[in-house]
């Protein structure tokens, strides 16, 4: 392979095209990492910690991840996550690597860092996903400890959203805040995380975009990293972060993946893009990032070596 100094030299010697001394010129960020939401700032801090001592983006997005999660006021991930709508607190996560490997729990109660059982499915076990009774029999053997996740705050809410309810899921733009966070680290290795409590009153059983890989998350080494946030029904509809990141493949900028998957969303079915927000967030193999939603209000905080920011994302409508 030629070093960048070997290829601007045979470019001012005409001898290569311009497509290689692009990337030959092109200066990879990292590390970097990005997460959902305001509370992304925070998760990053935590991240940043290991990424900027060279360790590794799977441990970076764990260990931010699990902020929210274990933060009692956060009301849509983990410990103090709003119920279903029958009072149970269901928590989906996953995490995926630079290897391609996979982990997911799904409609788990009564383990705050979902995100860690997540990891030990991938890390422990032949399969990619454990669900609901399963995923607590799981947890329970390897030392997480059962505890409960409806706080005070959290069931007083319910308690008031129940009085007036149909007893339907809240489907809007207020009610939903996933973390999803995804790294570049020192090695040039992308991972990315993704926990959540779903959609605030949701039916029993219910599970979200979030735990499915493609879905709520997806990482390819090769190319980049993309996650979700929102109403999960329509990014599973659309597989949305394998499509952000297949797109990126295609040779689009992280944001204008985003963008592309926005409208496929909106194209499908454009009453229902009215009522919802979705918001993706991507970052390529050179540190490159970008986000789109589909209505205004989704942000998302980056981190590299020049600092930590929360950025608007563009929107749609
Ligand atoms: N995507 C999550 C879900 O549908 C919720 C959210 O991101 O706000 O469960």
């Amino acid at each position: 392979m030629k070093t960048r100094r070997e290829f601007l030299k045979l470019a001012t010697l005409g001898a290569i095209v311009p497509t290689e001394i692009v990337a030959a010129a092109r200066v990879v960020t990292k590390p970097v990492v990005l997460s959902t939401w305001n509370f992304g700032l925070q998760a990053n801090a935590e991240a940043w910690k290991i990424l900027s001592k060279e360790g590794r983006a799977l441990d970076a997005v764990e260990a931010g991840a699990k902020v929210p999660e274990r933060d009692a006021s956060e009301t849509s991930v983990g410990l103090g996550g709003l119920p279903d709508r029958d009072g149970h607190v269901t928590l989906d996560a996953c995490i995926m690597d630079e290897n391609g490997r996979c982990g997911s729990v799904a409609c788990l109660e009564h383990i705050v860092h979902a995100i860690s059982v997540a990891r030990l499915v991938m890390e422990k076990t032949p399969h990619v996903m454990l669900v609901g009774e399963g995923a607590l029999q799981f947890a329970l053997a390897n030392g997480f400890k059962k505890q409960n996740l409806l706080t005070k705050a959290s069931e007083k809410a319910w308690k008031e959203w129940a009085k007036n309810s149909e007893y339907k899921p809240i489907i809007n733009v207020e009610n939903h805040d996933t973390i999803g966070i995804i790294a570049l680290d020192t090695q040039g290795n992308l991972s990315g995380a993704c926990t959540t409590s779903g959609l605030a009153y949701k039916m029993r059983g219910r599970v979200g975009d979030s735990p499915i890989i493609g879905a709520g998350l997806y990482v390819d080494n090769e190319i980049g990293a993309a996650t979700a946030t929102g109403v999960g029904e329509e990014v599973i509809r659309i597989v949305g972060c394998h499509l952000v990141v297949e797109l990126m493949r295609q040779g689009n900028s992280p944001e204008q993946a985003c963008k592309l998957a926005v409208e496929r969303i909106v194209k499908k079915n454009p009453e229902k893009a009215r009522e919802v927000q979705v918001g993706f967030l991507a970052l390529n193999k050179n540190g490159e990032s970008g986000a789109y939603c589909l209505q205004k209000g989704f942000n998302y905080a980056k981190h590299d070596s020049t600092g930590n920011v929360l950025i608007d994302s563009k929107y749609m409508i």
